[in-house]
């Protein structure tokens, strides 16, 4: 069918946030096609996958306008309580509470897989034509419309194409769109642990010289780890037997949940911070890690991604609305521009506090602990803190 026909969107990728691209502009009445390079990973409920996400109330509320929510609230989505982020050197400590701000939970902590996995078995239902493999090669485009041709040779045409094909984005580098990029010379540890003391619904933090060790509470009592550390301390917390990184890990987290168990091998990935020149180029649009890539500290790199698909969402819904054209230059540019500057506001919010917080000179360390401390003891600050992860 995709050979003649001319869809509306085309969206390239379909991890978390380009299925989410393709249901949301589907469920907005737009004619969507998604293309993915690779079957996804199938959800399993006894193998957790290893990269697990803090995912906002925002983002929940998408899920739920999507339809999907239900679903991946029932297989496996544990809340968080509480949020507890304290400095290694300068002692004092940050907590926020769901019940200081009327809520029950501050967001959940979701596995990638099941995302996706809710996320494709709501593609059909949509009406949202799935192509998988279909790997993106070359495009082409004229005033009107996108022709995108996939390996193998088929064509797909559409009048604009969303590129939601991840940090390396084909799409990206075919539409000429530059990047700016930071490597941390870091790598985020991840795996899940037991410990002996329970971690009380509470997503805990703790700023070391080398980076931050994150603990985000699970479902029967385990945790999911994020620990970033420079390149070679990664290898040598990855190269441990599990007896040592568990005592390497205790001690990293102050022992404040007591011994730690592993539960599961360890995995690493690469931090980055990486930023698109631009969301927009002609009928490409940028999403996701395409448009941006985040250091993991604050837990926002999915969330920032699915805040632009909710952004370009309501666009389309509001331009349909009023029976003007939703695909229209300065629409598009202005969903554009507003995305690109909160993308760019967060990615450098996070570089400035990985900078100061894997650093152990005296006045940074200083003035940190001071940092935090005023955080907690005046509400508003704290609370604006908090509305920015939880995008509410
Ligand atoms: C250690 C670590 C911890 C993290 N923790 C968090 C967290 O707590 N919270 C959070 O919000 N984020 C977190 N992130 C970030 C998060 O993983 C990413 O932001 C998110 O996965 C990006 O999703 P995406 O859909 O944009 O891209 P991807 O997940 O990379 O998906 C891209 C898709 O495009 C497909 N593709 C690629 N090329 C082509 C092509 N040519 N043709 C067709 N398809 C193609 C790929 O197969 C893939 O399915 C973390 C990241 C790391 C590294």
């Amino acid at each position: 069918m995709s050979r003649r026909h001319r869809h509306d969107v085309a969206v390239v990728g379909g991890g978390v946030v380009g299925a989410a691209c393709a249901l949301a502009l589907a469920r907005a009445g737009l004619d969507t096609v998604l293309l993915e390079a690779r079957p996804p990973t199938v959800w399993q409920r006894d193998r957790p996958d290893l990269r697990v996400f803090a995912f906002a109330a925002d983002n929940a509320a998408l899920f739920g306008r999507l339809g999907v929510w239900d679903a991946v609230r029932g297989a496996r989505a544990h809340p968080y309580r509480r949020m507890r982020v304290w400095d290694a050197a300068a002692g004092d400590e940050l907590c926020f509470d769901a019940d200081r701000y009327g809520r029950e939970s501050l967001g959940w902590i979701i596995e990638n897989a099941l995302l996706i996995d809710r996320l494709w078995a709501a593609l059909p239902g949509a009406g949202v034509e799935v192509r998988c493999p279909a790997e993106l090669e070359a495009f082409d485009h004229d005033g009107e419309a996108v022709q995108l041709r996939l390996a193998g040779g088929d064509r797909v045409t559409a009048r604009i194409a969303v590129a939601a094909d991840g940090a390396a984005s084909a799409l990206r580098r075919l539409a000429g769109i530059g990047i700016t990029r930071h490597d941390y010379s870091q790598r985020g540890v991840v795996g899940y642990v037991a410990t002996e003391k329970p971690h009380e619904d509470t997503a805990w933090q703790r700023f070391l010289p080398g980076g931050p060790l994150a603990l985000l509470p699970c479902g029967d009592g385990s945790s999911s780890i994020v620990w970033s550390l420079p390149e070679d301390d990664a290898q040598h917390v990855l190269a441990l037997d599990d007896a040592r990184f568990g005592e390497a890990l205790a001690r990293a987290f102050d022992a404040r949940l007591g011994a730690v168990r592993p539960l599961t091998p360890r995995a690493a990935f690469p931090l980055r911070r990486q930023l698109a020149d631009t969301l927009l180029a002609g009928r490409i649009l940028l999403v996701g890690d395409a448009a941006h890539v985040v250091h993991p500290l604050a837990g926002q790199g999915v969330n920032l991604g699915l805040r632009d698909v909710a952004a370009l969402a309501d666009a389309v819904v509001d331009a349909r609305g009023r029976g003007v054209d939703w695909a229209s230059p300065h629409r598009l540019q202005r969903w554009a521009r507003r995305r690109r500057s909160e993308d760019t506001l967060a990615a450098w919010s996070f570089d400035g506090i990985n900078r100061a917080y894997s650093n152990d000179a005296l006045l940074p360390t200083l003035l940190r602990g001071h940092a935090l401390g005023l955080a907690g003891r005046i509400p508003p600050l704290a609370r604006a803190l908090w509305r920015h992860a939880s995008g509410i």
